[in-house]
Order: C-alpha cells, then structure tokens, then sequence
C-alpha cells in the first residue's frame, strides 16, 4: 500500500465524504451529521486512503442501524493526535467481539445480523490508520450503537 503523506485538514475531508452520502442515507431514513471542534491543527495524510476509511466507517454504521443514524465527531486526542469518531445508533457490539473486529476475515455473526461483506474492510481500515502513525479501536454499548474511534499524528 503506497502512502501519499500530504498536510491536510480532516474535517474538511470528514465533511466531504458526510456531504457525499448525506443524501443516500437520509432516503434511508437516518441521520448524518458532523460536529468538530474549532481551531483543529492540519494533519499528514493521504487524502484517498483516509476517505477509503471514512467510508467504510460510515458504511458498516449504515447497515447496522435501523433507526437514528450516524455522527462524525471530531477533537484532540491530546496534544499530538487528532481524535476522529463515528456514531451510531445501531446494533452495537458485544465485548467478546469488540477485540477481533480488526482483524482480516472476522465477522460478528448471529443475533439477526445479515451477513454479507468480506470482513475486510476493518482490517483495511486499521492498516491504513497504522500506516499514519495513529490506532483504532471501537467502544460499544451492546443495543445501543457503536463508536468507531481512530488517531491521527497532527503535523509536526
Ligand atoms: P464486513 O466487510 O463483513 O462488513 P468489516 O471488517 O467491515 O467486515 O466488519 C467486521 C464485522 O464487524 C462485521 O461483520 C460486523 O458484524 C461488525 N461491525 C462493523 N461495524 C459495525 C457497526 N457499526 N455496528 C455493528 N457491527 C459492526
């Protein structure tokens, strides 16, 4: 995976990608929105790659919720890392499975889940984030939605 670091700002580019799909996912009946806070600094990054994570984000938020919908939420970490999240108010995860969600080829089955994907995009995401020098974890209150949650190195 080549990587284009160039400096860039990511709540421009979260809201790109939130304006892109506004559409389609309010003719589902759900919600999007974007919230951040001001004065973020500029980060490196590679403008594709960290849409391609956006949007698998939004995606997977987008198939697991019935009702409510999807908040972008984007702060400081702390001092060197922009914070960037994704709401939802879906299905939610169970703790068991929180940990392996990452990893290529997991997919959380049962409990009226339709399975389809890969099970990939996950892992994709989390390899692109690594390749930034940031992490991605994701927070969950089973029934009550998910938060995917992932750093970025501000630039220096
Ligand atoms: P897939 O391509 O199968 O969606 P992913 O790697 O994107 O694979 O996701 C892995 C598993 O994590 C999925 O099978 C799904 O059950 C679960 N998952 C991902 N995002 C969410 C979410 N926002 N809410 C609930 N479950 C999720």
């Amino acid at each position: 995976m080549a990587v284009n670091l160039v400096p860039l700002r990511i709540e421009m580019l979260a809201q790109e990608v939130v304006d892109a799909q506004s559409s389609f996912i309010r003719g589902k009946g759900l919600f999007i929105k974007i919230e951040f806070i001001q004065g973020l600094p500029l980060l490196m990054g590679d403008r594709d790659l960290l849409i391609q994570v956006f949007n698998n984000l939004i995606n997977n938020a987008l198939k697991f919720t019935q009702e409510g919908g999807i908040t972008v939420f984007i702060s400081l970490q702390d001092e060197k890392d922009v914070l960037i999240c994704i709401r939802d108010t879906g299905i939610g995860i169970a703790p068991q499975d929180r940990e392996r969600l990452f990893e290529k080829f997991y997919q959380v089955g049962g409990g009226g889940r339709h399975v389809g994907g890969t099970g990939l995009g996950l892992a994709i995401c989390k390899e692109i984030v690594q390749r930034h020098g940031g992490r991605i974890w994701a927070e969950s209150d089973a029934g009550k939605g998910s938060s995917f949650n992932f750093t970025i190195p501000v630039k220096s």
